[in-house]
């Protein structure tokens, strides 16, 4: 089975965002960037499947600019076989890499995508299930648990109070969830391992894929700030103000 595992360089979790003072977009400016996390899990999971010999080979493909590339470098350190790199400095929208990523899949003979989620960047939660739809392949998105067996997977669902198992028959697509796994480090040994594996360098253009924007952002505003709390001295005052407050 070979599995493909698409990585997305975005904002690392742990930065304060910053808006732009225009309140065009975020301010990417000199911030520690990361793979995407639901990214991380999904590569993890593509590697188990390997060492536990359901996957045959792996491939990581990100979209984005030169950097880019220290994104599958990462994935490459933590186990996966080959990168492929498509360069654009253009912020690509989910349509665009879900396009792009179906060329991949159709060039490559892939029989499983694996993606995060969501992009925490843009929240979009949109290209495995918009990929999904191109592909015409069954999805099963918010993966908790993974099991192959035969040519089906078995996938535990995160669902509202729950888990909602469900069999795909393959060539197939799963969206990782938090709880699935905990991502690896990579260890110095492998981090210089991966320097020799191979990344193809490649282009939109090169898959005929057009990555004109279909939306634009008309204005990204901070979260207004919280007013400063007060303190009350027992629970009837509290009661009492929160009714006149209308809370209650
Ligand atoms: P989104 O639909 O933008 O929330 O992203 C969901 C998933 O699609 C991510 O977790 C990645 O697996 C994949 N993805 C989105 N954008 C890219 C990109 N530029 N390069 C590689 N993978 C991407």
């Amino acid at each position: 089975m070979k599995v493909l595992i698409p990585v997305k360089r975005v904002l690392d979790y742990n930065v304060k965002v910053r808006v732009k003072s225009d309140e065009s977009g975020v301010d990417l400016a000199n911030v520690k960037m990361s793979m995407n996390p639901f990214d991380e899990i999904s590569v993890e999971q593509a590697v188990r499947m390997q060492e536990a010999g359901t996957a045959t080979e792996t491939i990581a493909v990100s979209i984005g600019p030169d950097k880019a590339q220290e994104t599958i470098r990462t994935s490459l350190a933590m186990g996966i076989d080959r990168g492929i790199h498509v360069k654009t400095d253009a912020e690509v929208e989910p349509l665009a890499v879900a396009k792009i990523l179906k060329s991949i899949v159709e060039a490559e003979g892939i029989d499983l995508v694996i993606l995060g989620k969501q992009a925490i960047d843009d929240d979009s939660n949109q290209t495995g299930q918009m990929l999904g739809a191109l592909m015409d392949w069954p999805q099963a998105t918010f993966a908790n648990t993974i099991e192959k067996d035969g040519d089906n997977l078995t996938v535990g669902r995160e669902v509202d109070g729950g888990i909602q198992t469900v069999k795909v028959s393959l060539p197939a697509i799963v969206t990782t969830d938090l709880r699935l796994n905990e991502p690896r480090y990579a260890s110095l040994p492998n981090i210089m391992k991966a320097k020799r594996k191979p990344i193809d360098a490649k282009t939109p253009e090169d898959f005929g894929v057009d990555i004109a924007p279909r939306l634009s952002t008309l204005k990204v505003a901070e979260p207004a700030g919280r007013s400063a709390g007060v303190k009350v001295e027992d629970a009837a005052e509290l009661v009492a103000k929160l009714k006149d407050e209308g809370v209650i």
